[in-house]
C-alpha cells in the first residue's frame, strides 16, 4: 500500500483531467480526503453519482479549506478567477498546482491571485482525449505519459521539497515527470500540440467552406489524412480558445516559421522540385519513427480510447 502523500486534495474543475487525477490518485492510494469544486451543476450531480469525491460543491473556498494539495483543472483563462476565489481559504504550506496546457500565463495568474504562504508549482500532464466532463476521466490516463512541472524560480528548501513531493505524486499516478522553464514549455507545446490543433481547425474549416466541393463529398471521401484532422478539430472549443489566447507569443513565433516552410513547399510544388519534396518526406518519416520509439505514439498505450494530447 502506497503512502498517503496529501491527506486532503482539492480539485477545482472536475472534467476529463480533474476527474482522471482523482481516479488515478485514489487508485494509487496517495490521497486521503478529496474535495471537488465545479461550476457546472450537471457535472456536480454526475460527480456525486459517480461517487469519487468526499465533498462536492460550487464554492471553491469551501473545497480548498484545509487542503494539502490544490489542483486547478479549469480552462486556462479561468485559472486566475478560480485562484482568486480560493485565495482567502488556502492553508499556509499547501501545494497549489494546475494542469493547464499553457504554463507562463497560468503561473502569472496563480502568483498574482494567491498568498505567498503557499507553494505554487504549475504543471501539465501531456495526456488527454477529445472527450470532456467528469464521465470522461479514467485512472490510467497518465500512465507512461509525461507530466511537465514548471516550478517558479525559487531555491529555498521548503519550496524545493514541495516540488519534489508533487513530482512523487505524479510518479505514483504512473506519469514520467520532467521539470522545465515555463516559457520553454510553452514553445515546445506550441510546436507539438498547439500548432497541429490550429492546422486541424483550419483545414477542416477550409474544407467546410469550399464552394466547389460539397460537404457530403468531404465526408464521403474523407481519406485517412482528413479523417485524422477532424478528430483533432473536434477537441473542446473552450479549452482550445483559451490555449491560443494564453500562448499567443509562442504560437505566433512557431506559426511564422511554419508559414515560411509552407511557402517553400508551395514553391517546390510549383516548380516541380520533386527531389526537395522527397527529401522532406523522407526526413519526416524518420521523425515519426522517433515518436514511436519514444513510446508516445498516439494509439499506444491506448487503454481502449483515442487520445488527443494537449
Ligand atoms: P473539461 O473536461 O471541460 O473540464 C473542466 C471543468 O471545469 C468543467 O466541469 C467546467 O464546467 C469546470 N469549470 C470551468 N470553469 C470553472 C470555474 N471558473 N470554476 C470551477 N469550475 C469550472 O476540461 P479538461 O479537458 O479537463 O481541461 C481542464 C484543463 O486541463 C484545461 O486547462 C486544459 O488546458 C488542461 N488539459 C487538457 C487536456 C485534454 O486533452 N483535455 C490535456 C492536458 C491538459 P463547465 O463545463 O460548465 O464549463
Amino acid at each position: 500500500m502506497a503512502e498517503v502523500i496529501y491527506p486532503k486534495m482539492a480539485v477545482i474543475g472536475c472534467g476529463l483531467i480533474g476527474s482522471s487525477v482523482i481516479h488515478a490518485a485514489r487508485a494509487a492510494s496517495v490521497v486521503g480526503q478529496v474535495a471537488v469544486a465545479d461550476a457546472s451543476p450537471e457535472h456536480r450531480e454526475r460527480i456525486k453519482a459517480i461517487g469519487f469525491a468526499d465533498v462536492v460543491t460550487a464554492d471553491i473556498a469551501e473545497a480548498v479549506k484545509d487542503a494539502d494539495l490544490i489542483v486547478f483543472a479549469v480552462p486556462v483563462l479561468a485559472m486566475g478567477e478560480a485562484a482568486r476565489a480560493a485565495a482567502p481559504a488556502v492553508k499556509p504550506g499547501a501545494t497549489v498546482t494546475d494542469v493547464g496546457s499553457v504554463k507562463a500565463a497560468v503561473a502569472e495568474a496563480l502568483v498574482a491571485a494567491l498568498p505567498d504562504t503557499v507553494y505554487i508549482v504549475p504543471g501539465h500532464p501531456i495526456a488527454g482525449t477529445e472527450y470532456s466532463g467528469p464521465d470522461a476521466g479514467f485512472a490510467a490516463l497518465f500512465q507512461k505519459r509525461w507530466t511537465i512541472l514548471t516550478p517558479l524560480p525559487r531555491e529555498d528548501d521548503p519550496y524545493l521539497e514541495a516540488v519534489q513531493r508533487l513530482a512523487d505524486f505524479w510518479t505514483a499516478l504512473g506519469a514520467n515527470v520532467e521539470r522545465m522553464d515555463d516559457k520553454h514549455h510553452d514553445l515546445v507545446l506550441a510546436v507539438t500540440s498547439h500548432l497541429p490543433h490550429l492546422i486541424a481547425y483550419n483545414i477542416v474549416g477550409t474544407a467546410a467552406d469550399l464552394e466547389e466541393v460539397t460537404q457530403a463529398e468531404v465526408m464521403k471521401y474523407s481519406a485517412g489524412g482528413f479523417r485524422d484532422f477532424t478528430r483533432i478539430a473536434a477537441s473542446d472549443p473552450t479549452m482550445w480558445r483559451d490555449i491560443f489566447v494564453a500562448n499567443k507569443d509562442a504560437v505566433l513565433e512557431i506559426l511564422g516559421r511554419f508559414t515560411e516552410d509552407l511557402q517553400a513547399l508551395s514553391r517546390a510544388i510549383r516548380w516541380g522540385e520533386a527531389d526537395k519534396l522527397y527529401e522532406l518526406f523522407t526526413r519526416t518519416r524518420e521523425i515519426r519513427r522517433g515518436v514511436i520509439a519514444a513510446g508516445q505514439e498516439s494509439a499506444e498505450p491506448n487503454f481502449g480510447r483515442d487520445r488527443a494530447k494537449s
